[in-house]
């Protein structure tokens, strides 16, 4: 059995994750289209971008993917083993309503001419000042006869407007093309402008958009590019759906009254302890169960980068300790490795949560080395932990900053690591078991052959593969390897 990875269409840059499976029950990952490296990435994954295919049946090797795309299909259907078919979830949409609430529908009708879209100069229709709302078999709009009752835009004979108006979706579909140009009062936007903006960097909402809105919003941007109005069809780069927050491991509603109030945690414990612990509270996109110990936590550690600072504030950095220099070191390390660390947290991945959790690990660090750090060194790391808390939680850290260094925080820029002080004193060890790649495992930079052997035994899938067997040969290459040998 083999794990298919034949990514025939290009498809976005894959991660590890994607490989789990068949790398946790050892199954083959077959490359089948060819990279810039035909040999493979080192790291064995396939290829997914577009490029000829390669390890594919002999017919079809060497040509370029999306052509071997209609090829296979046509093989397929010759073979009688399937046919073309179009999946799509797109459903029958009723856009109109008879409600006031939304966008008029910009149409006339004509005893005379019948249905005639109203010109572009007479675009956007607005809707009437009206007394009630309260649709009575028909729509709102139509009892307001001095709205309806227009002139035919195309003879000039009497007509009337349409009075239903569109379902909200319909404005949840292209806004996003209006932001770019929302001020513009001539037209609904300027190509150029959108050609600038467009598309969308980043889409985040919950997974409840998945199967409504962003079909609408992507069926109106194809459409909109076939009619020549826009130059992408495709809205949305990248799309984050985050994880639902629970209590108790149910979900919060109002009649199971279990929802956790805003107010009642800000009043309590502030916006910034509110704010930071719901980042905190797990992996965006995981949903995750509200704890109040988990706030009075991510509370305490406020508190005490703030309580830190102050007393720091308090004391003449310049002539005061110069502290012991290993100690010095190892919290600049420390807060060279949380500037790399948070960065790439927020960046890559929307990892508020492991963010937050490496300026907890920093600020334990100053307190541990209070006594034997000096000052400055000291100082750099809570200026350091500010910054890096700030996106999270802007008042304390603003304030904190401010009594450090006397500056505003948020006119700072983004501090950077000094790639000096990220010298990583451990390393990634290749664990072998006759030869193959079975694990790896995080060791230190200084580890003895023995301690490197005993890390490689004890790695997880290292363990399953020696099936209880007793090794007869280990070799150790430090910085390197570690291969097992068994019979
Ligand atoms: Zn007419």
């Amino acid at each position: 059995m083999e794990y298919g990875t034949g990514a025939i269409m290009a498809v976005p840059a894959h991660d590890e994750r994607d490989y789990a499976f068949a790398k946790a029950f050892d199954l083959p990952i077959r490359r089948v289209i060819e990279g810039d490296n035909p040999d493979g990435d080192a790291d064995g994954l396939p290829y997914t971008g577009d490029g000829l295919l390669v390890n594919s049946a002999p017919q079809f090797d060497g040509q370029p993917n999306r052509e071997a795309l209609n090829a296979i299909v046509v093989w397929l259907e010759n073979e009688g083993k399937g046919k073309l078919a179009v999946n799509y979830r797109l459903r029958d949409w009723l856009i109109s309503r008879q409600r006031y609430w939304g966008c008029p529908i910009p149409i006339v009708r004509c005893p005379q001419c019948g249905i005639v879209p109203v010109p572009n100069d007479q675009l956007p229709v607005m809707l009437p000042v009206i007394e009630d709302y309260a649709p009575q078999g028909q729509s709102p709009l139509a009892a307001a006869t001095d709205w309806v009752n227009t002139e035919c835009p195309n003879c000039g004979g009497p007509a009337e407007r349409e009075t239903d108006t569109m379902d909200t979706f319909v404005d949840s579909s292209w806004y996003f093309l209006r932001y770019c140009d929302a001020s513009n009062s001539e037209a609904a936007w300027d190509p150029a402008i959108l050609r600038e903006w467009m598309p969308v960097d980043q889409y985040i909402g919950g997974v409840e958009h998945a199967i409504l809105h962003l079909l609408y919003a992507r069926f109106f941007c194809k459409a909109l590019a076939d009619l020549g109005h826009l130059d992408v069809d495709e809205p949305f780069a990248r799309l984050f759906t985050q994880g639902m927050i629970t209590r108790d491991g149910a979900k919060m509603s109002k009649s199971r009254g279990n929802v956790v109030s805003p107010k009642a945690i800000v009043d309590r414990y502030g916006a910034d302890s509110a704010r930071a612990y719901i980042l905190f509270i797990g992996a965006p996109d995981q949903d995750a169960d509200w704890s109040d110990e988990g706030v009075e936590g991510v509370h305490r550690f406020l508190s005490r980068l703030w309580r830190l600072s102050a007393e720091l504030a308090d004391q003449d950095v310049a002539a005061g300790e110069q502290g012991d220099e290993a100690a010095n070191l190892e919290l600049t390390r420390k807060a060279n490795w949380a500037i790399e660390k948070v960065t790439g947290d927020m960046d890559r991945r929307f990892a508020f949560n492991t963010a937050i959790a490496a300026v907890m690990e920093l600020i334990n660090e100053v307190s541990r080395l209070r006594n034997s750090a000096g000052l400055g060194a000291q100082r750099f790391a809570l200026e350091t932990a500010s910054s890096l808390c700030f996106p999270f939680a802007p008042h304390v850290t603003t304030d904190a900053y401010f009594l450090l260094t006397g500056e505003r925080l948020w006119e700072q820029p983004w501090p950077t690591a000094d790639a000096a002080m990220l010298e990583r004193d451990t390393y990634e060890l290749v664990c072998q078991v006759n030869g193959k790649l079975r694990d790896r495992v995080e060791v230190a930079s200084d580890a003895s052959k023995e301690e490197l052997e005993a890390a490689a035994m004890a790695a997880p899938n290292v363990q399953v593969h020696l099936e209880g067997r007793e090794p007869k040969k280990v070799i150790v290459v430090p910085g390197k390897l570690v291969n097992i040998v068994v019979g």
